[in-house]
């Protein structure tokens, strides 16, 4: 099988999904399966669905668009607010957008009249972490305004923390959001509103008790797929963290120093290359490097110590065991690994299914979506 390569275990993925599907379901929360990180790749939407998640969400149009063609009918969420240069593309393919400014909502409106379709706008809500957010001062008016639009749908409140500033999700920030969604819930018989709490990195605050208040969407992609809690990074329990892991092959295999020899000056991608002097190693090069994921976010097994990397290679200390060229090293990517070897056309995807026939493999490539 070619390298380097992705490795996805589909049975891995949805019983995490299905696990985080019952247990917030037990607060009334509902998952928005979080498909960004895996640029909509159909087999694994389509793996969330069955496991239970309400809708899918994406940060990029060309993803949901993707998801779109392959068939997929669930609830799609544009996750990040539409360009004011694609609103056309988002009511098409989108049922529902994140946003936070009205001149783009009032766009949406336009498009969906157009198109005669209803498009449902969540608005987002500044908590502290200062990403993306309307000032909790403003939201009210806000949503009169949003109300108003001729083919908008008004669906409720979101926010997103940790992930400009790393501010935590905790009862104060949650209980503010849920106060603003009391605000504005219509008094009549009308269905409860969407209040979206946030990402992967509030599971630790709910799953230690949290105050869950009004909130009841999530939208979580990361814990599905590594099976970790995104503040710090914790396993889950009951959940794989080892559902995805990227594999690549040995091309130099030698015993030489651990200390560099000769006038040391800047190395490729760092100025104070550091090798400390352990003597004679065993030192393998894997073919893969910074081009084709962020090789600071791999986890190697325990016995092998990651030295360094360039753009192509990869260089570890194997400790007691020479590796033979040829053979394949495995890690486990961090978020941001698997987000840069997944959009990488230099990595195979390959889908596993222990469901079907046992070592059926099914490869495929998935390639950077031209609009
Ligand atoms: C990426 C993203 C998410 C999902 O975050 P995870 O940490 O992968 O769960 C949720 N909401 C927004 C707005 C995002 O951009």
């Amino acid at each position: 099988m070619s390298t380097p390569r992705l490795h996805i275990d589909l049975d891995k993925i949805f019983h995490n999904a299905s696990t985080l599907v019952a247990r917030l379901k037990i607060n009334g929360i509902s998952i928005t399966g979080v498909t960004k990180a895996f640029l909509g790749a159909p087999k694994i939407a389509q793996t969330l669905l069955r496991a239970g998640v309400t809708s899918l969400g994406d940060s990029r149009i060309e993803n949901i668009e993707l998801m779109r063609r392959s068939g997929i009918d669930a609830q799609m969420v544009l996750i990040r607010s539409p360009m004011l240069s694609q609103v056309d593309r988002v009511v098409v393919s989108a049922d529902i957008s994140l946003n936070t400014e009205l001149d783009i909502v009032a766009a949406l409106s336009v498009a969906a009249q157009t198109t005669r379709k209803t498009h449902g706008v969540l608005l987002m809500v500044e908590s502290g972490d200062l990403r993306e957010g309307i000032m909790p001062e403003d939201v009210e008016s806000a949503v009169r305004i949003v109300r108003s639009l001729p083919n908008i749908k008004f669906m409720g409140l979101g926010t997103n923390l940790a992930c400009r500033n790393g501010v935590s999700p905790d009862d104060r920030n949650m209980a503010e959001l849920s106060a603003l969604a009391s605000r504005i819930t219509p008094s009549d018989n009308a269905p409860p509103i969407t209040v979206s709490g946030g990402n992967s990195s509030n599971l630790a605050w709910l799953f230690a008790g949290g105050e869950v208040g009004h909130i009841n969407n999530l939208r979580i992609g990361e814990a599905i797929l590594l099976g970790r809690e995104a503040l710090n990074r914790e396993p889950i329990e009951g959940l794989f963290t080892d559902a995805i892991s990227l594999t690549a092959e040995v091309i130099e295999s030698k015993i030489k120093p651990s200390k560099p020899w000769g006038e040391i000056a800047q190395s490729a991608f760092s100025n104070h290359p550091t090798s400390k002097d352990l003597g004679n190693i065993n030192q393998a090069i894997v073919a893969m490097g910074r081009q084709d994921t962020d090789t600071e976010g791999l986890q190697p097994t325990a016995e092998i110590q990651l030295l360094g990397a360039s753009s192509d290679h990869l260089v570890l200390n194997t400790g007691v065991k020479k590796l033979a060229i040829g053979s394949n090293v495995s890690f486990q990517p961090n978020y941001s690994a698997l987000l840069r070897a997944m959009t990488s056309p230099h990595i195979t995807k390959s889908f596993a299914k222990r469901g079907v026939t046992p070592l059926a493999r099914e490869e495929l490539e998935i390639l950077p979506n031209a609009a």
